[in-house]
């Protein structure tokens, strides 16, 4: 077995996160909140456009989870929700005793297809209930088709949560992901475009907005001298520690989103040589994405795994596309609209190594074991 493990997506360290750490711990700032966060929701706050309001939290689920609580969303709402996506982006509707709703994706993009959201919309109305809100996901980075998307979501008023976890610096028609929903969230997990070790962001639209998430995400503190709680209070701020880690991290943004790009460009000279594959890419120019995951789709299910394993027997890890929500055993049991595009691209789909720390020769050994397979 050839050398060291290549992973299917870490980030790049900066070298500048310890100092931030060493700041926190020489000024006994090791707590959640602190000075490392004020700067780092102010360096993300400037990163995104005039208008953004940003409050750090400890990971990408707490932000949905806040984002639901933020939009009202209570005991027995219904809340779409994107079927191809992680479980996070589904998770914390139920954590709020509400309803998910899936609907399926559309074919160029992978993400929510605006007409089924449309027919599950008014099917959901035809019911009795109008959902309440709307978990849209921009998929590996890749943009959903968000003026389609938010047509619909504005014909019937529906607010739209728009996961970005996987799109920091992805933008659609120069518009950066993140700022189109009423809310926004991001990710800083250890595998996305930059990490805090473990934590997440709220993208929200007025300082009234990201003022409420951090009260919320701090047990929801009323002012008083004492303790004083008339809401239900949450242990979601990002740490000083972490945040610390961020500021290092939003040095090498823009570096990590090229790296992920080049990757791309890497992978799409293989694949036009390769008929058997078909390689995920922007399908016009509105579309700019990080490709924060690179990814493909075989001609079978069985090509699929033939694939991973070679790739597992030289040491390599990829990993079929998420299995969709209204196939996993947790969300079975709830409406779905759609057809079988979803199913379709868990079947025969792959991501592909995609982190920003490959070195040429990773890729080598990556175009390697590509090259052997379709041979
Ligand atoms: C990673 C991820 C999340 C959750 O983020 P965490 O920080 O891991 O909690 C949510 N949605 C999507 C699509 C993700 O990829």
């Amino acid at each position: 077995m050839s050398s060291k493990r290549i992973y299917l997506s870490l980030s790049q360290e900066s070298g500048f996160e310890q100092q931030y750490i060493k700041k926190a711990f020489e000024s006994n700032w090791i707590t959640s909140g602190g000075p490392n966060v004020d700067q780092f929701e102010n360096e993300l706050q400037d990163y995104f456009e005039e208008g953004s309001y940003i409050a750090a939290l400890n990971s990408g689920t707490s932000a949905i989870h806040l984002a639901l609580i933020l939009l009202g969303v209570k005991d027995g709402d219904e809340v779409i929700c994107q079927s191809m996506t992680f479980s996070a982006s589904a998770n914390p509707i139920l954590y709020q005793n509400a309803i998910p709703v899936f609907v399926d994706s559309e074919i160029e993009t992978w993400n929510i297809c605006p007409e089924n959201l449309e027919i599950a919309i008014k099917d959901r109305m035809l019911k009795g209930k109008k959902p309440k809100a709307i978990i849209a996901v921009h998929l590996y980075g890749m943009p959903y088709k968000v003026d389609e998307v938010h047509a619909v979501a504005e014909k019937y008023d529906i607010p739209i949560i728009e996961d970005s976890a996987e799109a920091l610096g992805s933008t659609y028609k120069d518009k950066k992901c993140g700022t189109f929903g009423s809310l926004g969230i991001l990710s800083f997990n250890g595998n996305k475009i930059i990490t805090t070790s473990s934590g997440g962001a709220i993208i929200s639209k007025s300082k009234e907005i990201k003022a409420k998430a951090i009260f919320l995400a701090t047990q929801s503190k009323d002012p008083a001298v004492h303790y004083q709680h008339s809401e239900i209070g949450y242990n979601y701020r990002i740490s000083n520690i972490c945040a610390g880690i961020g500021l290092g991290q939003i040095k090498v943004l823009e570096g990590n989103i090229n790296a992920r790009r080049e990757n791309h460009f890497f992978y799409r000279e293989i694949f036009k040589e390769i008929k058997n594959a078909k390689f995920f890419d922007n399908f016009n120019d509105d579309f700019f994405s990080n490709y924060w995951l690179n990814t493909i789709l075989l001609e079978t299910k069985e090509d699929r795994e033939g694939l991973r394993l070679a790739f597992d027997q030289a040491n390599i890890e990829s990993r079929p596309l998420w299995k969709p929500m209204h196939l996993q055993p947790i969300f079975e049991k709830y409406p779905y609209y759609g057809n079988k595009i979803a199913e379709e691209l868990f079947e025969k789909g792959l991501c592909l190594p995609s982190g920003s720390n490959l070195t040429n020769q990773d890729k080598n050994r990556i175009e390697e074991v590509i090259i052997n397979f379709f041979k």
